[in-house]
């Protein structure tokens, strides 16, 4: 009879792809997945505890399992089980609790456990130091997300990732241009680099750095698109800054997260910039890439966030006009040095802060997207439908949809003419069918 797992995943992309990775382990040790809403003998739910709401989430999640078959064993992955394991074995049910390391052992240890003792295998973040390589899932055909850094030693006073994720370990050079390679082979056009810090890629090497890595990178033949997910203000340095905007290989769209327009508020949040360092990044970058897309992630209602405070955000983000933003409300976690600070923000004026935030990203992007009105873009495709749309993503991480009934273009990098902006996209046509009038 073969064994049937059901894989919960909750949280970030990095997370994400790690829940398919898990799945691929069980399908490799001929498991039948299905879905978690059906019976299954082994249920894993790998968390997330960014905001207490992951928390609450996982718990549930974890309950729904133990509900579903008593008899099945229920185990506990990620973030939220590296950082409270203890909360976690005190649920009814749960036979074992994996932290951020040793998850690449699932199958074993799920098979190694007896249903009714809770086992932890949580180790300390002092004995996290690999760089745990998990299967590479395919979650699209057209563009790979290929991970290459784990962990983060920054300490932002907010923040469990260093807490949950560990210290700073990097996919070996060598081992990250190889997967690149294969990716390539396998007709992947777009790699995008993920991690949880990848700013911070080699630093656990002391060898290599991110900028050594994307040399490399650019030299992979038959290599389309590279896409760096994310990368902190203050790991930009001169050289990575030349390889990022000169490298026509790299996607001219810059995530480099913010978090507050305040210096003060920057200051308290332990964050290595003030907002002139970030003010002169983005003026370099646009020296060069003048169209680039730079977006970002901001933190409203950080505990003793004035006002004043925050309308300097408001203002830098409105300065700076950037693509896209991704907000966030701030929320105390346990165990950080901002849970303890004072004067925490009430949770209306942060539904506020966040709201006036979101509406300012929705007409930046708006007034972003708006410049490539006939303008040509080359698009890689990722969906096509039946009734001829086409849809993907430019370099600068815009989505645009078009129609063309000709041909499969999915995978295909084509051009195209945006004539409109909708919610979230542009509306195009094909370069070769549009006539300009
Ligand atoms: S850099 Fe700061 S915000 Fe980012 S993961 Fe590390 S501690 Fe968290």
């Amino acid at each position: 009879m073969v064994k049937r797992a059901a894989v919960y995943t909750l949280g970030c992309k990095v997370n994400q792809h790690e829940g398919e990775a898990i799945k691929q382990l069980f399908r490799d040790a001929g498991y039948e997945i299905v879905p978690f809403n059906e019976c299954a003998d082994v249920y894993v739910i790998h968390t997330c505890t960014v905001t207490h709401l992951g928390d609450r989430k996982s718990r549930q999640m974890i309950r729904r399992a133990v509900r579903r078959n008593e008899e099945a064993i229920v185990a506990v992955t990620g973030c939220y089980a590296q950082t409270s394991p203890g909360e976690i074995l005190d649920i009814d049910g749960v036979d074992l609790v994996i932290g951020t390391k040793e998850r690449n052992r699932i199958v074993e240890l799920v098979e190694q456990a007896r249903k009714g003792v809770g086992v932890s295998r949580v180790h300390p973040r002092k004995e996290i130091n690999e760089f745990e390589d998990l299967p590479f899932t395919e979650t699209s055909t057209v563009r790979a997300f290929l991970k290459i850094q784990e962990g983060c030693d920054q300490f932002c006073t907010y923040c469990i990732v260093p807490y949950a994720r560990g210290p700073v370990r990097s996919r070996p050079l060598a081992e990250t241009v190889a997967a690149v390679k294969q990716l390539v082979r396998r007709g992947y056009k777009e790699i995008v680099l993920t991690g949880i810090h990848i700013g911070a890629y080699g630093r656990d090497t002391g060898e290599y750095d991110l900028n050594t890595l994307l040399q490399e990178l650019v030299k992979v033949a038959g290599l389309q698109r590279l896409r760096v997910s994310s990368v902190d203000p203050n790991e930009i340095t001169p050289d990575l800054l030349e390889t990022l905007t000169r490298e026509s290989l790299i996607c001219p769209h810059y995530h480099i997260p913010l978090q507050s327009g305040s210096d003060t508020v920057l200051k308290a949040m332990r964050r290595p910039y003030d907002t002139e360092f970030y003010r002169r990044l983005v003026r370099d970058i646009r020296a060069v890439r003048p169209q680039a897309a730079i977006t970002t992630d901001v933190m409203v209602g950080f505990p003793g966030e004035t006002d004043e405070q925050f309308q300097e955000t408001a203002a830098f983000i409105e300065e700076i006009g950037f693509a896209d933003l991704h907000v966030f409300k701030y929320s105390p976690r346990k165990g950080t040095p901002a849970a303890r600070f004072p004067n925490q923000v009430d949770a209306r004026v942060k539904e506020v802060r966040s709201k006036t935030i979101i509406e300012l990203g929705k007409k930046l992007w708006r007034q972003y997207a708006e410049q490539f009105v006939e303008q040509s873009v080359e698009v890689l495709v990722e969906q096509e439908s039946d009734d001829g749309w086409r849809e993907g993503h430019t370099g600068n991480y815009l989505k645009v949809r078009f129609q063309d009934d000709e041909e499969k273009l999915r995978g295909e990098l084509v051009t195209v003419i945006p004539y409109g902006v909708n919610d979230g996209y542009l509306l195009a046509r094909r370069k070769t069918l549009y006539v300009k009038r």
